[in-house]
């Protein structure tokens, strides 16, 4: 997608923090911070949302899910970490660019969904 941000960071168009990569995805740190470590584990494939996911999609969602946990002591998280994926318009998602945000390095306060 030409006017993709996380395309374009990727293709390295736009400059990244960057992690990891492998064939199937990046893993970069987020440019505004929400926790002391927060990364973004981003799919190579352009796609939305799980609304938009091919089976292939799917599958490659889940090998990206399991290669984040073997390297996430790596990036500082061996105590753990919260994983969230934000989703349309009521999850907030700002990037239409299906994503996994990694938040960690500290101990996180409970999330205040509802303002
Ligand atoms: P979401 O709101 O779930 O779509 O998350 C998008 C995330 O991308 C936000 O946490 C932003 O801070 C982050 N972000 C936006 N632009 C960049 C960028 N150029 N490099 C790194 N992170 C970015
Ligand atoms: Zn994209």
């Amino acid at each position: 997608m030409e006017d993709c941000i996380f395309c374009k960071i990727i293709k390295g168009d736009i400059p990244s923090t960057k992690y990891y990569e492998d064939d199937l995805m990046i893993v970069i740190a987020d440019i505004a911070p929400k926790a002391k470590k927060h990364y973004l584990a981003i799919p190579k494939k352009h796609y939305k949302s799980f609304t938009d996911m091919t089976d292939s999609d799917a599958i490659e969602l889940g090998k990206c899910i399991k290669k984040v946990g073997e390297i996430a002591p790596s990036l500082g998280l061996e105590n753990g970490f919260r994983f969230v994926i934000n989703q349309g318009d009521d999850g907030m998602q700002t990037v239409p660019h299906l994503h996994m945000h990694l938040l960690g390095g500290q101990k996180l306060d409970e999330p205040n969904y509802c303002k």
